[in-house]
């Protein structure tokens, strides 16, 4: 009874969505049965998650940065940026945050709603893709946390399946950046040998995670095996989602008693695949072969997989969870209200 009574009472958490750029897709590159010459104008969604302390304080949390404003990117990714054209850029995740999303209530403020400069505590990066990465360098006082093996794979790109010129080596601050702890796996993930080593937090590092990152750990949540508790207060979960690329993340954020939201970046991106309607899209490798958008498909679809138990056993249980993918146009255009400075 003592130990019941002395848990503390779980937090919770604020999500406003901020727009950081939109790209097109491709619809066979990602769906099954697709039209080969269609493609999608989607967003590429940045979230803002607020968490207040028992103290008052409050802390801001980013999760993604969205496509780069000055499409700075390397050559060869320049290079491929013809497939995602057209692109959209003049509101980018540092101006959505500054003055609040356009069409939002409240949006398109002359005042500063949040400095990037100075307001953001947290960052954490879905995985390294270029429309996920957006321009760090705007938030030169942020915390970054990735998922494990993610700065290697931006300094040493991960085999010929990830060649390093994909990837920008300074695209985080090494000092500031922590690595959230390596998932133990069974079995074989990706292209091994090459899959990325974890970078540990090095003893110079300026990074300033919550306290009780000390003691993070992949832990179960429902039907999720590998699941971390972020703040320690059950308000914010990281959850281990492998398949699309190493280091790949999702977040779980908890709004009220039973009240979730689920961030689930790149586990797929079209909701046709979560409703069963479409199979991931299978397309030439270039080499004889097909491939799909993932580095792993069958984890990519084990991933999704997981997902879908969860939700249904989560909501079974009582629970109201709202599912948000990064490049779902139809959800943004329904939850304008749900924008910065509005909140889902
Ligand atoms: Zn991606």
């Amino acid at each position: 009874m003592a130990t019941a009574l002395s848990k503390p009472p779980p937090g919770f958490v604020t999500l406003s969505a901020l727009d950081a750029g939109h790209l097109s897709l491709p619809e066979h590159m990602f769906v099954n049965d697709a039209d080969p010459v269609k493609k999608n104008l989607v967003p590429s969604l940045s979230f803002l998650i607020r968490h207040a302390s028992p103290d008052g304080s409050v802390t801001n949390l980013v999760f993604d940065l969205g496509v780069k404003r000055d499409l700075n990117y390397t050559p060869a990714q320049q290079n491929e940026l013809d497939i995602w054209r057209p692109l959209i850029t003049e509101t980018d995740c540092a101006k959505s945050l500054r003055n609040g999303v356009a069409d939002a209530p409240g949006g398109a403020s002359n005042g500063v709603l949040l400095d990037p400069t100075k307001d953001i505590d947290y960052i954490i990066i879905s995985h390294a893709h270029w429309d996920h990465t957006g321009t760090p360098s705007d938030f030169p006082t942020a915390t970054f946390a990735v998922g494990s093996g993610t700065l290697d794979l931006f300094q040493n790109g991960a085999g010929p399946a990830y060649p390093s010129i994909f990837f920008n080596k300074d695209e985080l601050p090494a000092l500031r950046t922590v690595e959230f702890p390596p998932v133990v796996r069974t079995g074989v993930y990706g292209n091994e040998p090459f899959a990325p080593k974890h970078t540990p937090l090095p003893s110079n590092t300026q990074a300033k995670p919550p306290a009780v990152a000390a003691s993070w750990a992949w832990k179960p949540f429902g039907d999720l095996p590998n699941a971390l508790d972020f703040f320690g207060d059950g308000s914010l979960y990281v959850v281990d989602t492998p398949g699309h690329i190493y280091g790949h993340v999702n977040l779980l954020a908890r709004l009220g008693e039973r009240r979730y939201v689920y961030l689930a970046a790149d586990c797929c991106h079209d909701r046709r695949l979560v409703t069963g309607e479409k199979e991931i899209g299978l397309y030439d490798d270039g080499h004889g072969g097909l491939r799909s958008i993932h580095t792993d498909t069958e984890e990519a679809r084990r991933s999704l997989e997981r997902l879908k138990t969860f939700l249904k056993n989560h909501r079974a249980e009582g629970n109201e969870v709202e599912l948000i993918l990064a490049h779902d146009p139809v959800w943004r255009k329904e939850n304008v209200h749900a924008c910065w400075p509005g909140k889902v």
